[in-house]
């Protein structure tokens, strides 16, 4: 099987992420995506990050109607911060048969060169780099065999813009799932403690 692994925090997940998946799943032919929540991410480790039950549960919500995408929690249970070969390394002690193709966007794979244990990396999966709006898409001499380079419709969404916006109080249906705007209001996620729920409706 071809499988797709899209990493990241999904605080909250939203039609950005998706539309990277989706994109990269009919463009590289996988079989199967599988969203991974991060533990508690490393390079975010300065701010403040939701729990990760609440990430998971969103993910799972937003993939919930899609066949061909998945959510796995081997991120969430390994205590410590998350690294990508971890993540990977886990993936391909559970599924040995998979080709593994890590998607990730155009910001994060710059930084692929500085990650710990680079060269393993390249042995456990191929990398592909999607396109984001302010990110310009350069290869920074990363191995042509190993990493794919992907534009995916421009979608200016990002889960700070989403925080901020729920934070004050300004609408974010159609950025996110609408079962992820219900999930934020349900449990008042990204507002200040004393203010009402956001909206739902
Ligand atoms: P934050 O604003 O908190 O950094 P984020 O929107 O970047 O959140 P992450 O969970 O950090 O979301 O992103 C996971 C992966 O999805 C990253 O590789 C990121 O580059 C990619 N990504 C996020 N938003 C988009 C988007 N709008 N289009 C394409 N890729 C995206
Ligand atoms: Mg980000």
């Amino acid at each position: 099987m071809r499988l797709g692994v899209m990493g990241g925090t999904f605080d909250p997940i939203h039609h950005g992420h998706l539309v990277a998946a989706s994109e990269a799943a009919a463009l590289l032919d996988l079989d199967e995506v599988v969203f991974v929540p991060t533990g508690q991410p490393y390079r975010k480790d300065a701010q403040q990050v939701s729990p990760a039950e609440h990430r998971y549960l969103m993910t799972v919500i937003a993939t919930a109607s899609n066949p061909r995408f998945t959510v796995s929690r081997v991120d969430i249970e390994r205590d410590g911060p998350t690294y990508t070969l971890d993540t990977l390394k886990d993936l391909h002690a559970e599924r040995p048969d998979d080709q593994l193709f890590f998607i990730t966007g155009a910001d994060a794979l710059a930084e692929i060169l500085s990650w710990h244990g680079v060269e393993q990396l390249w042995d456990l999966a191929h990398f592909v780099g999607v396109t984001r709006p302010g990110h310009e898409l350069t290869d920074k001499g990363l191995p042509a065999d190993r990493v794919t380079l992907l534009e995916v419709p421009a979608m200016a969404i990002s889960s700070t813009d989403c925080r901020n916006r729920t934070e004050r109080g300004e609408p974010v249906w159609y950025l996110v799932p609408d079962g992820v705007v219900q999930y934020i209001g349900k449990y008042h996620l990204y507002r200040p403690e004393s203010e009402d729920p956001a909206p739902t409706t």
